[in-house]
């Protein structure tokens, strides 16, 4: 019977990585994967996370299930983060694995609240949104999003696009530091996706995967809080993968903000219900590192700053490459990558100038031309630069 099994086409950031590491050249610059990396190229177990945990050892007596849910600690403590002053009347939430697992009970969980949804997503998001949303067989159309001639936001466009959203469809967001382009909607043009969503009627779901890597912890959940305010309905799908670098524990939450009262309840109960037919109890580890920490003002100044760290060192890259690469070309047309936001950036290359820069340079990015930014540091920003010059970018 497995002999019916189809093959799968394999994951090209995993089969990238592949590659990379089968790649014997001295001074290989890897900026496939999604994973922050520190200036010598690894990814710390932040200190607060560290302690926490050694608190977590020390006191912890049972590790009996918790709920359907998790914690009331951790979703508390999620709710706070993300929305800074939570409407409890009206919020339902529920720990997941993961942010991936946030993104797909939340989209069940649309399909149980309408069954004939479309789902519309940015060109281009990130290849797991469109590849859940084949697995359920759920419909969805594209809304433009990336301008490749400035590589900014094509506003008008995407404003079109998520203009044609019907009531009841949903409208999937990323919240900030967008994947994989890095381009985001200013503070103005979020007034106005909100403005559009008020008159379709349309559900936004907002994807909250970078909280704290592109402007800071409150300027980047800024949308998310102005939406949730404004719109009668919104689900928020948030990960604490990256901003407390537990890639691996699969930490997320899925949060749903809806009119209060009776329909809070049932929403509530759907997310249990989710989690009950998926994974029954979702993890609880990580959950409660991150409790542990944003509970604890010392702890949680201490991540606060080390994510800062975080954040200011990928800007510095960011201003370092975009100066090399004014200075090689003598124009500012790579200025974007200064004002790009998150880990990555889309270069805007041609799939020829990516497997240039790789069989010439060692240099390896997603197909599509996405780098990660925290794939670099100080000495390999100027290589980079002179290998996008030498490919004709
Ligand atoms: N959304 C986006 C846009 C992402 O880039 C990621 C991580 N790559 C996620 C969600 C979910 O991450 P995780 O499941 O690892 O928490």
């Amino acid at each position: 019977m497995f002999g019916n099994l189809k093959p799968q086409a394999p994951d090209k950031i995993l089969a990238l990585m592949g590659e990379y590491k089968a790649d014997t050249r001295q001074g290989k610059i890897d900026l496939g994967v999604g994973v922050y990396k520190d200036p010598n190229g690894l990814t710390p177990v932040m200190r607060a996370v560290k302690t926490a945990e050694q608190k977590i050892w020390e006191s912890q007596d049972s590790k009996a299930y918790t709920g359907l849910a998790g914690t009331q600690d951790y979703r508390d403590a999620m709710a706070g983060l993300v929305l800074g002053e939570a409407p409890a009347d009206r919020l339902a939430s529920a720990a997941t694995v993961g942010g991936t697992g946030a993104i797909r009970q939340g989209l069940e969980l649309l399909r149980m609240a309408n069954p004939d949804m479309v789902v519309h997503v940015s060109d281009p998001t990130w290849p797991n949104h469109l590849s859940i949303l084949k697995f359920m067989g759920q419909d969805f159309v594209e809304y433009p999003y990336f301008d490749n001639d400035t590589r900014g936001v094509d506003f008008e466009a995407m404003l079109d696009g998520i203009g044609r959203a019907k009531k009841g469809d949903v409208v999937l967001l990323h919240g900030c530091c967008h994947n994989p382009t890095g381009a985001n909607p200013t503070a103005e043009q979020w007034e106005a996706i909100a403005e559009s969503l008020e008159k379709t009627g349309a559900v936004p779901m907002i994807d909250l995967a970078y909280q704290g890597f592109g402007d800071g912890l409150d300027a980047d959940a800024a949308a998310t809080r102005m939406i949730a305010a404004r719109l009668p309905e919104v689900l928020i799908a948030a990960s604490c993968s990256k901003n407390f670098g537990i890639y691996r524990e699969r930490t997320g939450i899925l949060m749903a903000l809806g009119e209060g009262g009776e329909a809070r309840d049932l929403t509530q109960g759907a997310m249990a219900y989710l989690n009950r037919q998926t994974y029954s109890f979702p993890p609880d580890h990580g959950a409660r590192i991150v409790s542990t920490i944003l509970e604890d003002a010392d702890l949680s100044a201490n991540w606060k700053a080390e994510l800062e760290e975080v954040r200011q060192t990928m800007l510095g890259l960011r201003t370092q490459l975009a100066e090399e690469l004014r200075s090689l070309s003598g124009s500012d047309k790579f200025d974007f990558i200064e004002h790009h936001r998150g880990m990555f950036s889309r270069l805007g290359a041609t799939p020829e100038q990516v497997a240039k820069m790789k069989a010439d340079s060692a240099i390896y990015m997603v197909g599509d031309s996405r780098l990660n930014i925290a794939g670099l540091n100080r000495d390999s920003v100027p290589v980079l630069a002179r290998a996008i010059v030498e490919a004709g970018v």
